[in-house]
């Protein structure tokens, strides 16, 4: 083998909107190369431009300033090389599987019959075998997901744009069609030579890509460049895979240490369990989204407590949250929102379920219930045994409210279930 061909190269790329007062820099002074074999995951805030990159190298748009190098030459229009799948693809509701990927090929030219047989291919290969006469509303949003890949591969580009291709499907879709996806890439079953990946997904990211950018916005930028040196198939669970996780959420959260915040011991360890502050999670979203809307992500706490009047208890439990968990910073009475909580609260329901349980599963308190499930027989526990295992750290009635807001935000994260009748605890199905 050869030298790995430089497949792409962005040099010094800024795209502004409109002009005078209200231009607007998009991203700025952007230089990122691509080579054939890499993988590559491009992550940060909504807004930070990751789109607008994307539609330039895909030649959809035009940059305002800097040039976009395909295998050395400049790319002027539309790239022919490369495809972009986006997170909800149209398909057209009165076309078959087979009818709404051939019609990827129907513009370059190609006879129908051949259209027909490199159709049918890319639709075996992507495991819709047998659905090709099926109408999309016959389809579950993975499966028409994959007629969405089907008619990507069936051209057959060497540089395969992702825009969060997996975020509008449910756990378990995403899930296996990110297994999939990874089987053609890794077994190079299709002929792509690079994978571009917009996600908003860090665990995503680290379990399919070689190497994660990350950008940040105001102006758009990129941030960070990390190689993701493990093998295939990943481990979600294993210590370096966990290591690299918690390395981009730093970044993201603007952290450049370790753990700013205390988060305590489990119960039964050394040092004191940290209280958690007890939140409904519908109400920290809205103080993340609220936070969105502020002049530089930053508003003052005591003036959030004015405009929220007799709630204003609540607040500081919410604002303790937020700050457990990396979604703000918290300084001489003002409350930041940092990247990670800006991504939280523009995420789709399923990102932010899936950010949560990331963030929780950081917590000692949460290892430790979550461990003492899995170890307990049928992998579930009476609520009274763990709130009395609790009782060693916390009196009585505050055990009993940390187990309820233990539960509220391990269901929410998907990771718990609780039979209210039963008042049993067990793993959620996907995590057991
Ligand atoms: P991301 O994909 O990271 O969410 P985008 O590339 O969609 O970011 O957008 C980057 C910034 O550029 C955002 O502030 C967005 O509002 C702005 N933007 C995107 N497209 C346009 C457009 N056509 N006109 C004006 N502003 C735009």
């Amino acid at each position: 083998m050869g030298e790995a061909q430089m497949l792409l190269h962005v040099n010094q790329v800024s795209m502004a909107y409109g002009s005078g007062a209200r231009r607007f820099v998009a991203i700025e002074d952007v230089t990122l190369s691509l080579q054939e074999g890499e993988f590559m995951a491009l992550l940060g805030p909504s807004g930070c431009g990751k789109s607008t990159l994307l539609r330039i190298i895909a030649g959809l748009q035009t940059a305002t300033a800097g040039e976009v190098l395909y295998r050395g030459q400049p790319l002027r229009g539309v790239n022919p090389h490369a495809t972009i799948v986006f997170q909800t693809f149209a398909l057209f509701p009165w076309f078959t599987v087979l009818e709404n990927v051939a019609l990827a090929l129907k513009a370059k030219g190609i006879p129908a019959a051949e259209r027909a047989v490199r159709a049918e291919e890319a639709i075996d290969r992507v495991g819709l075998d047998g659905f090709e006469s099926a109408y999309p509303r016959e389809l579950s949003g993975g499966m028409r997901q994959k007629v969405g890949f089907a008619r990507a591969i069936v051209n057959e580009p060497e540089l395969l744009c992702l825009d969060e291709p997996f975020s509008a499907l449910d756990i378990l879709s995403a899930e296996a069609l990110r297994g999939e996806l990874l089987e053609l890439w890794t077994g190079k079953l299709i002929p792509t030579k690079a994978i571009l990946m917009v996600s908003h997904n860090i665990e995503e990211a680290v379990f399919m890509a070689d190497r994660i950018v990350i950008m940040d916005k105001n102006p758009g930028r990129i941030i960070a460049d990390l190689p993701v040196p493990l093998a295939h198939p990943r481990q979600r669970k294993a210590a370096e895979f966990q290591a690299l996780v918690d390395q981009v959420y730093a970044i993201l959260a603007g952290q450049t240490q370790p753990e700013a915040v205390e988060i305590g011991t489990a119960p039964g360890e050394p040092g004191p369990t940290r209280r958690l502050p007890r939140v409904v999670i519908s109400d920290l979203a809205a103080l993340l989204e609220r936070l969105t809307t502020a002049p530089r992500m930053q508003a003052d706490i005591y003036r959030l407590a004015e405009e929220l009047g007799p709630d204003s208890d609540d607040l500081l439990n919410l604002v303790e949250a937020a700050e457990l968990l990396g979604f703000a910073t918290v300084q001489a009475g003002d409350i930041t929102l940092t990247a990670l909580g800006e991504t939280f609260a523009e995420a789709s329901i399923l990102a932010r379920k899936e950010i949560f349980a990331s963030r929780i599963q950081r917590l000692p308190v949460f290892q430790w219930a979550l461990g003492l499930i899995q170890a307990a027989r049928a992998q579930a526990l009476d609520w009274d045994v763990i709130q009395a295992a609790l009782a060693s750290e916390f009196p009585p009635p505050e055990a009993a409210r940390q187990l309820e807001t233990i539960v509220n935000w391990g269901r929410y994260a998907e990771l718990l279930a609780y039979d209210d009748d039963s008042a049993v605890l067990s793993l959620d199905a996907d995590t057991a």
